[in-house]
């Protein structure tokens, strides 16, 4: 059975076609510039490429694009799109509607289209995209929506809520939704594999640390905590993303530079973390390699975002009373053996104890604890895509 994993934003399409028989991707590709000029990029797992210049004004252009490269072009993997039995959409924002993944009907996806007043700039673009999955596949084909904020659902209303009035909650649902929520559930279960124990038994922190950064606490099998709040802007310093500030200096600032709501989210969205501080690069590697050759600022976000790292992490075990594993994922977690020795070191306290050499490994699932390290400490990659297409399967099995 081949299920077909959607990613769409409002101008690019993520797309992997995955065998469910031995969960092996057959073709992964990208369609760029939806709605200015278009083109296509499209690489079947036996290393064949296609890539193409294709007008897509909309997203059902990206998808007609997307039909031939899997079925006619230099790298087809499938004769017919008829071969595919089920659509698998990410969506970042769920809201409290959507507890967990669910098969899309009219209802739903208007739903979702409601929900584009939190993410302005996702939903309306996964709602684009289902509508030309309808139009270019058909209406019988099943469509499943996998929310970013699922995981997150279970969060008790102390760790979600903002201690702001109640009424703009009342109103407006302003309250923490979170995000990576696909990452984290994947992680915490594979997590609870490597344990050989039942995930309700045992506690878990899931850093997920890439362009995007969030972590998130695991107890009792759901998750009780995360740092990505009301949008993905919260939390610590990421890629462009400042993470949590004092709102004080933000409203001092834009009084003192004339700035609108929008130029304000624009700064701490585009312009801020680890490129913000470093002034060189969003690029962790970038970023790693000016601190090396001596640049101060570089040098100051690499110790500002491990130092926020750890400070989630460690209240995270507070608010647990405890943590039995510990698991780095992400670009940055998968790869960066410098960061996850910084943050271990300083968990020496609750019986951290690194595994040096293995610690070196990366983009591989590793065990980087030593045997008599009280808690264990894994490296894991995320595949975010398979979470979706396994929630997929399960869905349209029922
Ligand atoms: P993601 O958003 O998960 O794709 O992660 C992107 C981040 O991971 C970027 O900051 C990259 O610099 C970082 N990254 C990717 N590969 C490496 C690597 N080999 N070493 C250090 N950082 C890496």
């Amino acid at each position: 059975m081949k299920i077909f994993v959607v990613n769409a934003g409002s101008s690019s399409l993520k797309y992997q076609l995955i065998d469910m028989e031995n969960e092996q991707v057959l073709a992964k590709g990208l369609c760029e510039r939806i709605g200015v000029s278009g083109a296509i990029s499209h690489k079947a797992a036996d290393g064949r490429t296609y890539s193409a210049d294709t007008a897509m004004p909309t997203h059902s252009e990206a998808f007609e694009a997307v039909v031939y490269a899997l079925t006619k072009s230099e790298a087809k993997v499938i004769d017919s799109f008829d071969e595919i039995s089920a659509i698998g959409h990410r969506i970042v924002q769920g809201g409290s509607i959507f507890p967990e993944s669910c098969l899309i009907t009219p209802d739903v996806l208007s739903k979702i289209e409601e929900l584009g007043a939190l993410a302005p700039l996702h939903n309306p673009a996964h709602v684009l995209a289902i509508r030309a999955c309808i139009k270019t596949f058909g209406e019988e084909i099943p469509q499943i929506a996998v929310f970013d904020t699922s995981f997150h659902q279970t969060m008790p209303a102390k760790a979600y809520m903002y201690p702001i009035p109640y009424e703009y909650y009342e109103k407006y649902g302003v309250r923490r939704y979170g995000a990576h929520g696909t990452s984290h559930r994947f992680v915490s279960d594979r997590v609870a594999v490597l344990e050989g124990k039942d995930k309700r038994q045992i506690k878990i922190i899931t850093c997920h640390l890439g362009n995007g950064c969030s972590i998130t606490a695991i107890k009792d099998g759901v998750c009780v905590d995360t740092s990505m709040g009301f949008t993905p802007l919260d939390g610590f310093m990421m890629g462009t993303r400042s993470g949590t500030v004092d709102p004080s200096a933000l409203t001092y600032i834009a009084e003192k530079e004339n700035l609108s709501p929008a130029d304000v989210n624009r700064i701490c969205n585009k312009e801020s973390g680890m490129l913000g501080i470093s002034g060189v690069s969003n690029d962790n590697r970038d970023i790693a390699a000016a601190a090396e050759a001596g640049n101060k600022r570089a040098q100051l976000a690499v110790d500002m975002q491990r130092y926020e790292i750890l400070k989630f992490v460690g209240s995270y075990i507070a608010a647990m009373n405890g943590v039995d594993a510990i698991a780095f994922t992400g670009g940055i977690g998968e790869n960066d053996p410098g960061l996850r020795k910084t943050v271990c070191e300083s968990l020496e306290f609750v019986g951290v104890k690194l595994d040096e050499e293995k610690n070196q490994l990366r983009g591989q699932e590793v065990k980087i604890s030593t045997e008599d390290s009280r808690v264990n400490v894994y490296v894991i990659p995320t595949n975010e895509e398979l979470a979706i297409a396994r929630d997929t399967l399960a869905i349209i099995s029922k």
